[in-house]
């Protein structure tokens, strides 16, 4: 679907995939004025087809597109995009019970301009593509390493748009986790280096002795994730106490020594939930739940992907069936 200023949003259509000729002087290979979204189509049960929470999606993707003073796209034009295009073909849903149909929109400027102002043209486009499992061999708890050389966000930045430049700046981290031997890079705050914000590309929460769970607070430099607004549903109605909260990296080592740290997870549109097993950094490393896949985070797991699925009863009304 294309935009242009004075006419709004026009020629919506399908195509096969195909490269995109581009002017070298389009704005967004220059000024990254690029925001995307990441979502999941499922086959029900009786082999219909579902999305979860896409109007969250919509939500989420005028969101970033104000933060980076770009053209909204509509909520019903987002949905009827996304319905059209796995309308096409049901089959494109993987039958497997762990596959689904990846969904991509993304928008991006592409006025042909070398100032630095924003574009007066957008593309916004979706590809689907059918994935499998996250976790290969069923799920394993996750190392991390938490980044000192690297913050991901800093207040007033752009650490709550799910736009490109944010994984561009997170690269180098993510691969220094790989090379210390983890799986995922953690981010602290870039104020004070002191408190846990997220992973790469995932929210993070933890379970205390006290029946309480925490995750850290939307203050603006920390991706407003899905899955976290739906796991402090569940966790809630669980009757589990939920709270945001700040948690400095410190208070994550002690408690996890003292026990009082039960479980730490993270989730996302990915993985949905992966429990985190080892924490390393610089000085050394420790570990929550002896790097073993917690009860709560798993119990946890296994009703958000039942109700992705289909398998599970909806109260929350997320899942959104297309045919
Ligand atoms: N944080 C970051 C930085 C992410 O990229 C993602 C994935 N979109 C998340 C958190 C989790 O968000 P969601 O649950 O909406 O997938």
């Amino acid at each position: 679907v294309r935009y242009a200023e004075g006419k709004g949003w026009y020629d919506a259509r399908v195509e096969a995939r195909a490269p995109i000729p581009m002017d070298p002087a389009t704005a967004v290979l220059h000024y990254a004025q690029e925001i995307f979204e990441g979502l999941k189509a499922y086959r029900a049960a009786d082999g219909g087809v579902t999305m979860f929470r896409p109007d969250a999606n919509a939500n989420r993707f005028r969101a970033s597109a104000q933060r980076m003073a770009m053209a909204p796209v509509p909520q019903r034009l987002f949905l009827d995009a996304l319905e059209e295009l796995i309308r096409i073909d049901r089959n494109w849903v993987p039958d497997d019970p762990e596959g689904s149909l990846y969904l991509r929109p993304f928008q991006y400027a592409s006025e042909v301009f070398l100032g630095v102002k924003p574009s007066s043209e957008y593309l916004f486009l979706i590809i689907a593509s059918p994935v499998g499992s996250y976790f290969k061999g069923g799920v394993q708890p996750v190392s991390v390493w938490v980044s000192r050389d690297y913050t991901r966000a800093a207040p007033g930045g752009t650490g709550a748009a799910k736009c490109g430049g944010n994984y561009a700046a997170s690269l180098v981290a993510q691969a220094e986790a790989i090379e210390h031997g983890c799986d995922q890079v953690v981010f602290l705050d870039a104020a004070q280096q002191r408190y846990v914000e997220e992973l790469g590309g995932m929210n993070v929460f933890y379970v205390f002795d006290d029946g309480t769970i925490t995750t850290p607070p939307l203050t603006g430099t920390i991706l407003p994730g899905i899955t976290r607004e739906s796991v402090m549903r569940l966790a809630a109605d669980r009757g589990f106490t939920v709270r945001e909260e700040q948690y400095s990296y410190d208070q994550w080592r002690a408690d996890a020594t003292s026990g009082r740290l039960r479980e730490a997870f993270a989730c996302g549109t990915a993985a949905v939930i992966t429990p985190i097993g080892t924490i390393r950094d610089g000085d050394g490393e420790f570990t929550v739940a002896d790097g073993k896949a917690g009860d709560v985070t798993m119990g946890l797991r296994e009703q958000l992907v039942t109700i992705q699925r289909g398998t599970a009863p909806d109260p929350y009304g997320w899942v959104h069936r297309v045919l």
